[in-house]
């Protein structure tokens, strides 16, 4: 499973010898830039390595942003998309538009007051969780599989107490940390905010990702202050051992 392909995601999935035949879920948590801006280089000639549809899940839209399929229509239609030559990816059999493997698409929509599962198969069970990023329709991920539970936070400002709930004794949660110790920002939670939801959520490790221009050895002291569990500073092609 790929959650989120921002920039040097490509290169980034190369470089840890992953394949895209081995996938079995594209999550897009949104579609700000820094999370979908490498989507079309992953997916470019993938139809030379996989047959398989690839199931992608991500967000419903509202004014200031298209749902998930919207998005891809506009990346990928073979008459009005930005790269025609993927016209694949929707369906298309125009012989210039066999440049990607062909996409699967469901949207989930961020409104749900409940987690959703939108994945079940391959020994992967996904549930989806609509969490509050300013005006961006974003969902969260919680992924079990082989009995361990790994969830996604993507961005947020923490506004919603229901998250820690949906994230509550996950083997790993990964959550953003990208504004400094003290600022204030709509979209993002500030250090204090994500450590107090990841005390509350009490997973086995919290991983931090995401960084900010920022002081990061003092964003990591505030977030100390309030959470006490084992904690890794997330890396470029950093391995965590779940099973
Ligand atoms: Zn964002
Ligand atoms: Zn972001």
């Amino acid at each position: 499973m790929l959650v989120d392909m921002g920039g040097g995601a490509h290169e980034r999935f190369g470089q840890s010898q992953a394949k895209i035949s081995d996938l079995s879920l594209f999550a897009i948590s949104h579609v700000h830039p820094d999370h979908v801006a490498d989507l079309p280089a992953v997916l470019w000639l993938s139809n030379r390595f996989r047959k398989a549809p690839l199931p992608v899940v991500g967000p419903s839209g509202n004014n200031v942003a298209p749902d998930i399929s919207t998005f891809l229509s506009r990346l990928f239609n073979d008459k009005t998309g930005a790269f025609q030559v993927m016209g694949s990816a929707l369906g298309s059999k125009q012989p210039y538009a066999a440049s990607s493997v062909r996409l699967d698409i469901s949207v989930v929509d961020v409104k749900q007051k409940k987690p959703q599962t939108i994945f079940d198969r391959d020994g992967l069970t996904v549930t989806a969780f609509g969490i509050p990023h300013g005006d961006m329709p974003t969902l969260a991920y919680r992924v079990q599989t082989h009995g361990v539970s790994i969830v996604f936070s993507s961005d947020q400002t923490g506004t919603d107490p229901e998250f820690a709930k949906f994230a509550k004794n996950a083997d790993v949660l990964i959550m953003h940390l990208t504004i400094g110790a003290g600022d204030k920002n709509p979209f993002h939670a500030a250090p204090d905010v994500v450590g107090r939801i990841s005390q509350e959520a009490n997973p086995k490790r919290l991983i931090v990702s995401h960084f900010g221009p920022m002081d990061l050895d003092l964003a990591i002291a505030e977030l100390k202050k309030f959470y006490t569990g084992p904690l890794t500073i997330g890396a470029d092609l950093q391995c965590t051992q779940v099973l």
